[in-house]
């Protein structure tokens, strides 16, 4: 398409430019950095509504850059998944996850994010069993989580993929649950071990009454389905005693602790709030 006028055209073509200039400079540096090991999980402690035992760490990929600091996902992963190279950086989180949670009691389990274009790639049954394999890990004790985004592609081939990783003794969980469009639907194709309420509809309960509504809801849901509910983003007590009160499961959030370094694991399952 042509431009109006001369000077609009230029202005939207240098823009352009940069923008890819300055994709294309992170691309290497991302290249780089996976090179120079700069990428570590954090955990972050996911605990049981009732007993406040820790059941699991959520493994949350922190970019440790030697000059910009600790590099949180979201200025990252969309240009990793869009370049591809979120299939080597999603290998490392599961290596590194299952060989971290091996090291923890027995008891407790770890989550790990995976993108949908990890669902693209053949190898991704592969990558989990040697992860399992080499770290000694308990399938049981490794937990999956996918958003809905990924059963949209191409859903055949993602279902059969699901259910082998099932197979294996590996838990499926339904992140972000509540924020896509049919939500609902997706519990019926596939029997997802655990629901991931969205931080959204947890921030909003003390200002929302529909929040609750949909809480009451989704925990109605999965008692109903025999499926375990964690809500995201627990930042206080009331928010925490009205999940409790509505038969939530599990809850994650600030409020009992920030996701910390691996090294920081033994001091969060001895310490119930840590901020
Ligand atoms: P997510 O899977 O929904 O992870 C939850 C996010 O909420 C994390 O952000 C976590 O630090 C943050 N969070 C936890 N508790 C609270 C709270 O009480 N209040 C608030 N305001 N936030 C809280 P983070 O670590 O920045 O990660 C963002 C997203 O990046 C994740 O969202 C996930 O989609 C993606 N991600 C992180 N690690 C990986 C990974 O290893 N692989 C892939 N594919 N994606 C990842
Ligand atoms: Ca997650
Ligand atoms: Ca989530
Ligand atoms: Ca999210």
């Amino acid at each position: 398409a042509k431009a109006d006028g001369r000077g609009t055209y230029r202005f939207f073509e240098t823009g352009m430019d940069a923008r890819a200039q300055a994709r294309r400079l992170l691309e290497m540096d991302l290249r780089a950095a996976l090179q120079r090991n700069e990428f570590q999980p954090y955990y972050q402690p996911i605990r049981d509504v009732v007993s406040d035992r820790v059941v699991a760490f959520e493994a949350l990929l922190r970019w440790n850059h030697p000059q910009r600091g600790l590099i949180a996902p979201i200025n990252f992963i969309p240009l990793a998944e869009e370049t591809g190279l979120i299939v080597q950086l999603g290998e490392l989180v599961l290596r590194r996850a299952c060989a971290d949670a091996a090291t923890w009691p027995d008891d407790v389990g770890v989550a790990v994010n995976l993108s949908p274009v990890q669902f693209k790639n053949p190898n991704l049954i592969a990558s989990v069993t040697e992860a399992l394999e080499k770290s000694g890990l308990a399938a049981r004790r490794l937990e999956l989580e996918i958003t809905e985004s990924v059963l949209l592609q191409n859903s055949e081939a993602t279902l059969t993929t699901l259910h082998e990783l099932r197979a294996m003794g590996v838990r499926i969980s339904l992140d972000d649950f509540g924020t896509g469009y049919s939500s609902l639907s997706y519990l019926r194709s596939f029997p997802f071990d655990k629901i991931k309420i969205d931080r959204s509809f947890v921030s909003e309960l003390a200002t929302r009454e529909d929040s609750v509504a949909i809480i009451r809801a989704v925990t109605g849901l999965g008692r109903s389905l025999g499926i375990v509910t964690t809500a995201e983003g627990v930042e206080n007590d009331a928010q925490l005693e009205l999940l409790r009160r509505e038969g939530c499961t599990q809850a994650q959030g600030y409020l009992f602790s920030k996701p910390r370094p691996a090294s920081e694991v033994a001091m969060m399952l001895d310490r119930p709030r840590l901020r």
